[in-house]
C-alpha cells in the first residue's frame, strides 16, 4: 500500500515532468502482472526505476505499476552464455552476480544502481561501450511480457522489436533472457589537449581499433569541474589491460570519477541534457556550435552522442540546441521519445508503431501519450480532460539540490590536487596518475566475489573454456596511435594518420547476433519497417540485419 506522500513520488520521473498517479502497483510474479492488466484501469504505467529523462512514466491518472520487486535471476546458462531474469533487476545487482560466476552484462548504462533491465529494454538503452557493445536489443534473446490485451507473450529474438524500443506501449516485460560474456579486465587512458581537432583526429583513428571501447570526452569546462586539468580530456577506455596505462582500482577510479560527471554538473544548476547522436563527421560542427554559445558538454565520440547540458532558465538556449539537432538530421542518442520528444518520430515510423500497438493494445490501455501521443485509431482512447494541462515542468526539490551540492562538495575536495601534482608530470597518462592519487579517498564498492547467486539460480550447463576470436588484420599504425597517447605526436609529421580503410570485420563476428532457432511472429513487412525504425531512432549499425561487428557504429 502507498501513501499519499509516496503517490506523490510516484507522479514523475527523472524528466521533473509531473502527472498524477491514481494507484501504484507492485506485482511479484507474473500472474498479479496479467491481473493488473486484466482490471478495467484506463491506462497502465509500467515503470522500472523511474530514471528515464523524457516522462516515459509520467501519470495520466493512471495505475503505475512498479517492477522492482520482480527483481530476481530466474536461470544462469554459462555454457551458452545466457541468463534470464525478471524484468524490475537492476543492472548492477546483476552484473554483481554475474561477476561472482566470473560474468558480466555490457551495456553500461550511467545509472547502473537503478536503471532496470526492463527500463532498459523498454528503452533499448544504451552505454558509453557502444561503439563495441551496441543497444539492449543486441544482448536481448527473448523478452517475456504481457500484452495491453493481458495475453502472455514469448517474444523472440525476431520480434523483440514489438516491445524492445516500444517504451511500454504494447505491454508490461516480465523477464528477458540476456546474452553475457566473460569478465574483460579493461584498462583506460586519457588523452588531453587545447585543441579540439587533435582531439577528434586522435578519436576518429582510434576508433578503428577493435579494443578501443569508449572515446569520453569532457569539455574544457566539465574537465575543471571535475578537477581534471582545464582542456579537453579524452578519456580512451580498452577492452584490455595491457592497452592502457591506467589499470586495476585506479581504473575503477577513473571510471567513478566519471560518472560524477553529471552530478557535478546538475550542482551547478545544470539539471537538463539533451542526447543527439551525430555522424562523426557532423560533431565538429556541434561541438563548435555548444562552444560559441557557452554550453558545457561531455560526448562520447565513438558513438557519436554528444550531451549538452542546460540550467532551468536557459530554455531558449535549450531551444536552439534542439533546432540545430534537427536541422542537422541529428537523432535521439539514447533516452527514447517519452512524451517531450515525439517531434523526432517521423510519420511513417509512427504508422508503424500505431499498426504493432493496435495488435498488442487495441483499446490503447498501455502507458498512453508516451512515444507516438495520442492515437487516432484506439477505441476508447481519449486525453482525461485537464490533466494535459497540469503536466508541468517542476523545479528540483530542496532535497535533490542538497545531495547534488554534497556531491560536488566531495567532488571539488577529492579533485583539487595539493601541490601541483600535475605540473611536475610531463604526459597525460603521468598527470592522470597523479590525479588519481589524489582521489583515492573516494570510497569504489569492491565486487564481492565471494558472494554467490541467490539460492533460486540454477546453473544448468558447465561453462566451456572461452574461444580466443583471432584479432582481425587492421590497418591502424599502433606506433603512430602510441605517439599521440604518450602526447609525442606532431601533427605537422608528414607521416600522419593513415588514409587506409577500417580494419575489416570477420565473419564469426558478424553472424553473433543472428539466431535462427526460432521462427519469427510478426509479419515480414512489419519486422522489416520496425528494423528501419530501430535503425533511424537508433543509429546505424545496430540492427539485426547489419553486416557490422558486435554493434559497432559505422559512422
Ligand atoms: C543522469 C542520467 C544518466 C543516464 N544515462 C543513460 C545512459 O547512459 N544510457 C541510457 O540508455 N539511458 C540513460 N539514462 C536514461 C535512463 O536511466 C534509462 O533509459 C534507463 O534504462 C531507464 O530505466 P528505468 O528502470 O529507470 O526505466 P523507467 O524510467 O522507469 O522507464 C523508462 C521507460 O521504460 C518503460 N518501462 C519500464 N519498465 C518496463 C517494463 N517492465 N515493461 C515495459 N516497459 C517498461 C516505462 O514505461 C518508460 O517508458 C540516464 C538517465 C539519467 C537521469
Amino acid at each position: 500500500m502507498v501513501t499519499k506522500k509516496e503517490l506523490v513520488s510516484y507522479s514523475t520521473d527523472a524528466s521533473r515532468i509531473k502527472g498524477i498517479a491514481e494507484r501504484v502497483v507492485f506485482p511479484k510474479d507474473v500472474r498479479e502482472v496479467e491481473d493488473i492488466i486484466k482490471t478495467p484501469a484506463t491506462d497502465i504505467v509500467p515503470r522500472g526505476a523511474g530514471s528515464g529523462l523524457v516522462g516515459g512514466v509520467v501519470p495520466n491518472n493512471s495505475v503505475v505499476v512498479d517492477m522492482t520487486k520482480m527483481n530476481k535471476v530466474l536461470e544462469f546458462n554459462s555454457g551458452k552464455r545466457v541468463v534470464k531474469v525478471e524484468a524490475g533487476i537492476t543492472i548492477r545487482e546483476l552484473n554483481e552476480k554475474l561477476s561472482s560466476r566470473g560474468y558480466e552484462f555490457p551495456i553500461d548504462v550511467y545509472n547502473q544502481g537503478i536503471s532496470t533491465i526492463g527500463g532498459m529494454i523498454a528503452t533499448n538503452s544504451t552505454g558509453d561501450r557502444s561503439m563495441k557493445y551496441g543497444t539492449m536489443k543486441d544482448w536481448v534473446d527473448g523478452v517475456e511480457y504481457i500484452d495491453g490485451k493481458g495475453e502472455f507473450i514469448k517474444a523472440t529474438k525476431a520480434d523483440i522489436g514489438e516491445v524492445c524500443g516500444m517504451e511500454g506501449i504494447t505491454g508490461i516485460i516480465v523477464s528477458a533472457k540476456l546474452r553475457v560474456i566473460p569478465l574483460v579486465k579493461r584498462s583506460i587512458s586519457v588523452y588531453q589537449s587545447d585543441n579540439i581537432d587533435e582531439v577528434l583526429s586522435v578519436a576518429r583513428r582510434l576508433k578503428a581499433e577493435k579494443e578501443v571501447i569508449k572515446l569520453k570526452l569532457f569539455s574544457k569546462y566539465t574537465s575543471k569541474l571535475l578537477g581534471l586539468p582545464e582542456k579537453y580530456n579524452l578519456i580512451i577506455e580498452f577492452d584490455s589491460e595491457k592497452r592502457g596505462k591506467v589499470t586495476g582500482a585506479e581504473y575503477e577510479k577513473v571510471l567513478n570519477l566519471e560518472k560524477r560527471a553529471y552530478y557535478g554538473l546538475a550542482s551547478e544548476g545544470y539539471y537538463n541534457m539533451e542526447d543527439p547522436k551525430f555522424f562523426f563527421d557532423k560533431i565538429r560542427e556541434f561541438l563548435n556550435f555548444l562552444e560559441a554559445s557557452d554550453i558545457p558538454y561531455i560526448g562520447n565520440l565513438g558513438s557519436g552522442i554528444i550531451h549538452p547540458f542546460f540550467r532551468d532558465d536557459e530554455k531558449s538556449k535549450r531551444e536552439r540546441v534542439v533546432d540545430f539537432i534537427r536541422t542537422s538530421q541529428g537523432k535521439p542518442g539514447k533516452f527514447g521519445i517519452g512524451i517531450v520528444r515525439k517531434y523526432f518520430v517521423d510519420p511513417f515510423d509512427m504508422t508503424i508503431i500505431q499498426r504493432v500497438k493496435l495488435r498488442h493494445d487495441p483499446y490503447a490501455r498501455m502507458n498512453r501519450g508516451k512515444l507516438i501521443g495520442e492515437m487516432s485509431s484506439g477505441k476508447r482512447y481519449s486525453m482525461t480532460p485537464g490533466v494535459k494541462e497540469k503536466i508541468m515542468e517542476i523545479k528540483p526539490s530542496p532535497l535533490e539540490e542538497k545531495s547534488a551540492r554534497e556531491l560536488v562538495k566531495n567532488t571539488v575536495e577529492i579533485s583539487t590536487p595539493k601541490s601541483n601534482g600535475f605540473e611536475n608530470s610531463d604526459s597525460p597518462e603521468e598527470k592522470m596518475h597523479a590525479f588519481i592519487k589524489e582521489v583515492s579517498k573516494e570510497n569504489i564498492t569492491e565486487t564481492k566475489k565471494e558472494e554467490f547467486y541467490k539460492p533460486e539460480v540454477k546453473e544448468t550447463v558447465k561453462t566451456d573454456p572461452i574461444e580466443e576470436r583471432p584479432r582481425p588484420k587492421s590497418s591502424v599504425d599502433y606506433n603512430l596511435i602510441n605517439k599521440i597517447m604518450n602526447n609525442k605526436y606532431n601533427p605537422s609529421d608528414k607521416q600522419g594518420l593513415s588514409k587506409e580503410p577500417p580494419a575489416s570485420i570477420d565473419k564469426k563476428t558478424e553472424n553473433r547476433f543472428s539466431d535462427n532457432s526460432n521462427k519469427p511472429r510478426t509479419s515480414e513487412s512489419d519486422r522489416d519497417a520496425i528494423n528501419k525504425i530501430m535503425t533511424n531512432r537508433f543509429g546505424k549499425g545496430f540492427s539485426n540485419n547489419n553486416s557490422n561487428k558486435e554493434g559497432r557504429s559505422n559512422d
